[in-house]
């Protein structure tokens, strides 16, 4: 696998102190100021990145990766896809924020594209993935008071255990992941959370108080857990006749990822509410949006919801860009493809330093034996062979690159992986 020449502007220095007509700072140099300076809610691994194309990203010191997160898939279509900065130059010279007090002449052709690409026939554009995450949940609430006639205050939310849906407080709140909740109580109450992957639990959980119930069609942040076959149309069954809404969180599985648009069409499923957001912006802004049934998403009048920054003409021309990638279908076939060569050169390595993987589309959660280290050592023995992942939690890593990486770069990933399992 040969690293191409990435564009370069060495003039432009690495880092901030160059202005000042101080020394530019190294990667360490960088760190150390960023552990000073930033709040502490991550733990990078030790890479200063300063320019990307594709799949490939490049740090301080001109050391090439191959990019395997792909910004948790924000960047299904690599960094940088010419098609995709060419919209956000263009609109840069034309309009960039009106706010919704106004129209702005991009946004009903977004809206438009992407309710015929995801099959629904309303759009509610936000900003980040927890912001829709909020919206749906305030969208099934007034849903269920004024069309299903639950009492006032009395509406429930059905989730999934192990779920990851955001930070905000209301979302932490239902998280059972205890290093994301411990510390931000009090939360709010509503919601009834179950086992993943078991239809009778869902069963028995719905009534005549539940709006929705909430998921994520493959659970990624857990660790790529992909439910059994007929789950998610066993949702959609059991949605239907509780008279309650089935929202997919899609938010990291849709858009090309699983090999289809969205991860619940690989089961023929059509939820009331679809939530997008990370690869919607093309890794270039942040867009986000709950795509839905009008007869839901109207319950919203005037006034009773909003967001300064959503539906912005530089996000709706980017998100338009996404959406016309993804009108060709090529990329989700090379996800399709793609996650048959990840799985095939997933499967020799059980018993060789992975315990158990799976595979959905170009997607990967891979847990490997605890005696040759943590996920994040094992992240940073990759990142020495010049590929990047992520672990997910204790052992696990997660494989995501993005859907452009070629054939050769994935088997130069997979064979890095095997490299790094076998000296481990
Ligand atoms: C990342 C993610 C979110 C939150 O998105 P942010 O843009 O980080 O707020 C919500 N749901 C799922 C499934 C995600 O992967």
């Amino acid at each position: 696998m040969t690293a191409p020449t990435l564009p370069s502007d060495r003039s432009e220095g690495s880092g901030p102190s160059r202005r000042d007509g101080a020394a530019p700072r190294d990667s360490a140099g960088l760190i150390r100021a960023e552990e000073s300076v930033l709040a502490p809610n991550y733990h990078p691994l030790p890479v200063v990145v300063a320019r990307a194309e594709g799949a490939w990203v490049e740090d301080v010191e001109g050391r090439r990766y191959l990019d395997l997160l792909a910004g948790y898939s924000a960047l299904n279509f690599g960094h940088r896809h010419p098609v995709l900065v060419e919209a956000a130059h263009r609109q840069l010279d034309r309009l960039t924020l009106t706010s919704r007090a106004f129209h702005n002449d991009r946004l009903a052709g977004f809206a438009e594209r992407l309710a015929a690409l995801t099959g629904q026939e309303m759009v509610l554009p936000m900003n980040t993935g927890a912001e829709a995450v909020e919206s749906a949940v305030k969208v099934a609430r007034k849903w269920a008071y004024d069309v299903k006639g639950v009492p006032e205050d009395r509406a429930t939310i059905v989730v999934a255990a192990d779920n990851f849906h955001g930070r905000t407080t209301t979302i932490v709140g239902f998280s059972t992941d205890d290093t994301a909740r411990a510390g931000f109580g009090p939360f709010a109450p509503g919601f009834r959370v179950v086992p993943y992957n078991d239809l009778a639990a869902i069963e028995a959980a719905v009534d005549a108080t539940t709006a929705a119930v909430l998921l994520e069609p493959v659970q990624g942040e857990a660790g790529v857990i992909v439910p059994d076959d007929g789950y998610l149309a066993g949702v959609r069954e059991i949605t239907r006749r509780a008279g309650c809404l089935f929202v997919a969180d899609e938010i990291q599985s849709g858009l090309g990822r699983t090999g289809s648009t969205l991860a619940v069409d690989l089961e023929d499923v059509t939820p009331d509410l679809v939530l997008l957001g990370k690869a919607l912006g093309g890794g270039i802004v942040p867009v986000s949006a709950v795509v839905g049934r009008r007869d839901v998403l109207q319950v919203l009048g005037p006034g009773t919801h909003g967001s300064t920054f959503g539906g912005n003409p530089l996000a709706a021309a980017v998100g338009s860009a996404v959406v016309g990638l993804l009108e060709t279908g090529e990329y989700q076939r090379r996800a399709a493809e793609l996650g048959i060569v990840l799985r095939d050169g997933l499967a020799p390595l059980v018993g060789r330093g992975v315990v158990a993987f799976r595979t959905r589309g170009l997607w990967a959660g891979v847990d490997v034996d605890p005696a040759l280290g943590t996920g994040r050592e094992i992240g940073e023995r990759l990142l020495a062979e010049g590929v990047l992942v992520k672990d997910t939690h204790g052992s696990t890593i997660r494989i995501a690159p993005p859907l452009t990486i070629t054939e050769d770069q994935l088997h130069g990933a997979l064979t890095a992986l095997a490299r790094v399992l076998t000296s481990g």
